[in-house]
C-alpha cells in the first residue's frame, strides 16, 4: 500500500501507517514514533486514505496521547480489601481460574457472562466468541455493539438479507445528488465525513437532515426535518407517501427486485404531509420539500445513526428509511444506496465475528444446525457442547440481580457507563460474586472488578478492522506493550489453558486468529474467506463479501440480487409507533443523548486527554430558551433533571437550535455525571437496542 504523505518526515523519526483508534470511519493516519526511544510522539494524517484523504478530527489528532498515558495499567491488579494490588500474571490467572471453575460447578457454565466490545480488533472481537463458547462453555455473552448497531443489523436485516453497514464506497459520496441524513450528527460523531457532504453541495448536491436539534450538520442542510423525538418512522411513511403519490418510484426497480410494494403503499395512504406534520411536529412544507428533494435526485444516499436505531423501535426506523431508497430503485448502483454510520472503530466487523449472543463467525446462527456443526468442526469441538443463544447485553446484566449470571468478565468494555438504567446496572456489578475486566485504563466498570487484566492499547498490536464501508483494514504494531500489558487474544488464550481448553487456542500472533476467522466465516453472509493480510495492505483494504483469494471484493452489494431466499429485497411495512415512554404531566418533557466532538462513548480513553477535556469537561443539559424560562432557568445555572429511574443535576446550557420539548444531554459521563441513570431500558423486539434516544423527564431548578 502506498504510505506516502505530504508531511515532511522528522530527522529521526519513523512514520507507520495505521487507522485512528476511535470511531467506525477508522481514518488513515501515520504515527510519529521517536527511532531512538521507540516512543510514540505524534500522529499525522494520511492523505492517500480514501476515506479521510489527510483529515483527522480533534479525537485522531490526540489519539496517540493513549499509548504513553501516565493513567495507563501496567500490572494485573488483584482487589483485596476493597483496594486494587499489583499482582503479577500468574497470581492473577490462578484466581481467574480457581472462581470460575468454583462458579462453573457450583451453578453450571452458564453461571459465568462474558462481555465484548468493538473497539477491538476482528481477530479479538473473534476469539471473544470462541472464548465465550469453548474455553468457558456459555452461553451468556453479548457485547457493547448491541447498544450501538443491532438495530441497524435488525433493519438492514429485514429489508436487505443481509447486515452490511453501507451499500457504497464512502469516496462514491462525492458523486451523489443528494443526502438524506436521519438521526446523524455527522459534523461531531464521524466528523471527516462531512466533508464529503460539503464537497458534494459544493457540486450542487442537496442535503436533508432529519434530527430534533439544529446540530452542526442540520445547520448546513437545505432542508431540516426538526422531529419530535421517537417519530423517525412516522417521518419516514409520510416521505415515502408523497414519493409514491408524485410518482418517484422506480416501477421497474421495485418490479424486479422488491417485495412488498402494495402493501407499503396501503399502508402510507393515511400519511398525508398533514398526518406526518402532526405526528413529527415537522411543518408540512418541509416534508414535502425534503421528499420532492430526495425523489427528483437521480443518485442518492439515506444514511442514519444511533439517533434513528436508539430506540424501542430501532429496527422497524432503520426499515421505513431504507424503504425510501429502494423504491426510489437506488440500492446496488454507483454514488446511491443507504448506510448506517458505525459508531464504534470496529462496529461493523465487531458484530460479524460471534460476539453477539445469537451468532457464530460469519454470521451463522446458533439456531442454525448446520452452522453450528461447520463452526465447532473449525474450533475442533463436538457440536453438542456448543451453547445455544443468550441473551442481549442489557438483559445479560439484569440477569445478575436474579443470580443466572454469577460471574462475568468484561473485555474492552464500559458497561457501567453505557447502559440505561445506571444505577440498576451498578448494584448488578455490585452483586457479581466475580468480576474479571480487561481495560488499559481503569474504567468505571473496571472499578467494580475483583481483577483487572492490563490490556494493550491499538498501538501496541496488530489486527484487522472493518470500516463503515465494510472495508476490512490493517491496523499496524507501533512499538511493544507497555508494562506488562498483553494483547486481549493472548489473555484469552491463556485463561482458555487455565480452563483446561487451551489445545483449542494455541496462537502466536493475529494473524494465525484471522487465518482461523476466515475460514470460520467461509460460506457466510459475512464471507472474509478470501481477504488476506497482504492483499489489504496491496488494495487499500477489501471489502466483504470475498469469498475466495482470487476475488477482489465487494465494494458495491446487492448490484444484481439481495441475499433473501428469492432475491428480492422486502420493504418493511410498519405503522408508526410511540416511543416507550411519552410525555405526561408528571414528566412533561423529553430528554435525549448524544455524543459530541470531543469525545468517544463512556469517555473512558478522552476524559484522559487534556486537550479534549479543557474543550469539553463536563455534560451539560441543553434545552431552548423558552423551555429554560417556563422552569425560570438561566444559561449556566443548576437543573434538576427527573425520570422514573434516576435524577441528577446538571448545568443548564441555553441554545435556539433544539425543539422547545426537549433536553439534549451528552452521555460521555460516569458514576454521579451518567446521563444514562436517567435513560430508559425499553428494548426494541428484534434487535433488543434500549431506548437511549427517548425517554420523559422533569426539571426543576435546583
Ligand atoms: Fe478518528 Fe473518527 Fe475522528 Fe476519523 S472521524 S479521526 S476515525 S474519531
Amino acid at each position: 500500500m502506498a504510505t506516502e504523505t505530504k508531511n515532511l518526515h522528522r530527522k529521526g523519526e519513523s512514520f507507520i501507517p495505521t487507522h485512528c483508534s476511535y470511531c467506525g470511519m477508522q481514518c488513515g493516519m501515520n504515527i510519529r514514533v521517536d527511532d531512538a526511544t521507540g516512543n510514540v510522539v505524534g500522529i499525522e494524517p494520511r492523505y492517500e486514505w480514501p476515506v479521510n484523504q489527510g483529515r483527522l478530527c480533534p479525537k485522531g489528532v490526540t489519539a496517540y496521547q493513549q499509548v504513553e498515558h501516565p493513567d495507563r495499567i501496567l500490572h494485573p491488579l488483584i482487589k483485596r480489601n476493597g483496594k486494587f494490588v499489583e499482582a503479577s500474571w500468574e497470581e492473577a490467572y490462578d484466581l481467574i481460574e480457581r472462581k470460575f471453575k468454583e462458579i462453573a460447578t457450583k451453578y453450571g457454565k452458564d453461571a459465568l457472562g462474558v462481555y465484548g466490545g468493538v473497539s477491538m480488533t476482528n481477530e479479538k472481537c473473534y476469539l471473544v466468541g470462541k472464548y465465550a463458547r469453548v474455553a468457558l462453555g456459555t452461553k451468556h455473552i453479548d457485547y457493547n455493539g448491541r447498544y450501538c448497531m443491532s438495530s441497524a443489523a435488525g433493519g438492514f436485516n429485514a429489508t436487505l438479507g443481509m447486515d452490511r453497514g453501507s451499500t457504497l464506497p464512502w469516496p462514491d459520496l462525492l458523486h451523489s445528488d443528494c443526502f438524506f441524513l436521519a438521526g446523524s450528527n455527522t459534523a461531531e460523531c464521524h466528523p471527516t465525513s462531512i466533508t464529503w457532504f460539503w464537497r458534494g453541495r459544493d457540486r450542487g448536491a442537496k442535503l436533508i437532515v432529519a434530527d430534533p436539534r439544529e446540530t452542526p450538520t442540520a445547520r448546513i442542510a437545505d432542508v431540516h426535518l426538526d422531529l419530535k423525538p421517537g417519530t423517525d418512522s412516522a417521518l419516514a411513511n409520510g416521505i415515502a407517501h408523497i414519493l409514491i403519490k408524485a410518482g418517484y418510484v422506480d416501477n421497474e426497480y421495485v418490479a424486479q427486485r422488491v417485495n412488498g410494494f402494495e402493501d407499503l403503499e396501503k399502508m402510507v395512504e393515511r400519511f398525508t404531509p398533514e398526518y406526518t406534520s402532526r405526528l413529527t411536529g415537522v411543518a408540512q412544507e418541509k416534508i414535502i420539500k425534503a421528499a420532492h428533494m430526495y425523489g427528483e435526485a437521480e443518485k442518492s444516499v439515506v444514511m442514519f445513526a444511533r439517533g434513528v436505531e436508539q430506540q424501542r423501535k430501532g429496527v422497524d426506523n432503520v426499515g421505513s428509511y431504507t424503504n425510501l431508497a429502494l423504491i426510489r430503485g437506488q440500492i446496488g448502483k454507483f454514488a446511491s444506496g443507504v448506510a448506517t454510520f458505525t459508531g464504534q472503530g470496529n462496529g461493523q466487523g465487531g458484530r460479524e465475528h460471534g460476539q453477539k449472543a445469537d451468532l457464530l463467525p460469519g454470521y451463522r446462527k446458533l439456531t442454525d444446525p448446520k452452522a453450528v456443526q461447520y463452526i465447532s468442526q473449525v474450533w475442533g469441538i463436538d457440536p453438542a457442547e456448543m451453547p445455544g443463544p443468550g441473551v442481549s447485553a442489557y438483559e445479560m446484566l439484569d440477569s445478575i440481580h436474579q443470580g443466572t449470571v454469577r460471574a462475568m468478565h468484561v473485555i474492552c468494555s464500559n458497561p457501567a457507563v453505557s447502559s440505561p438504567n445506571a444505577q440498576h446496572v451498578w448494584k448488578a456489578l455490585e452483586k457479581l460474586e466475580f468480576l474479571v475486566v480487561n481495560d488499559f485504563f481503569l474504567s468505571e466498570t473496571a472499578e467494580f472488578a475483583d481483577v483487572v487484566l492490563p490490556t494493550t492499547t491499538w498501538a501496541e498490536d496488530e489486527g484487522t478492522t472493518t470500516n463503515t464501508e465494510g472495508r476490512v483494514i490493517k491496523i499496524n504494531r507501533i512499538r511493544k506493550p507497555a508494562g506488562e500489558s498483553k494483547p486481549d487474544w493472548q489473555i484469552l488464550s491463556e485463561i482458555a489453558a487455565r480452563m483446561d481448553r487451551g489445545k483449542h487456542f494455541e496462537y502466536e500472533n493475529a494473524e494465525q486468529i484471522f487465518n482461523e476467522l476466515r475460514v470460520a466465516s467461509k460460506g457466510g453472509k459475512a464471507d472474509y474467506y478470501g481477504i488476506t493480510y497482504e492483499k489489504i495492505e496491496k488494495q487499500q483494504g477489501v471489502f466483504w463479501p470475498c469469498p475466495d483469494l482470487d476475488h477482489p471484493g465487494t465494494p458495491y452489494v446487492y448490484q444484481d440480487s439481495f441475499p433473501t431466499p428469492d432475491g428480492k429485497a422486502n420493504l418493511r411495512v410498519v405503522d408508526w409507533q410511540e416511543a416507550g415512554e411519552i410525555q405526561s404531566k408528571e414528566f412533561p418533557e423529553i430528554l435525549t443523548t448524544g455524543r459530541v466532538v470531543f469525545h468517544y462513548l463512556s469517555g473512558n480513553q478522552t476524559r484522559r486527554i487534556d486537550f479534549l477535556m479543557e474543550k469539553c469537561p463536563e455534560p451539560y443539559a441543553e434545552m431552548h430558551p423558552e423551555m429554560a424560562s417556563k422552569y425560570n432557568l438561566q444559561d449556566g445555572e443548576e437543573v434538576e433533571l427527573e425520570t422514573r429511574r434516576a435524577k441528577m443535576k446538571l448545568k443548564v446550557r441555553l441554545t435556539k437550535a433544539i425543539r422547545k420539548d426537549t433536553v439534549f444531554v451528552p452521555y460521555h459521563w460516569g458514576k454521579e455525571l451518567s446521563i444514562n441513570q436517567l435513560t430508559n431500558p425499553c428494548l426494541d423486539p428484534v434487535s433488543r437496542m434500549p431506548e437511549f434516544k427517548v425517554c420523559a423527564v422533569r426539571l426543576r431548578k435546583s
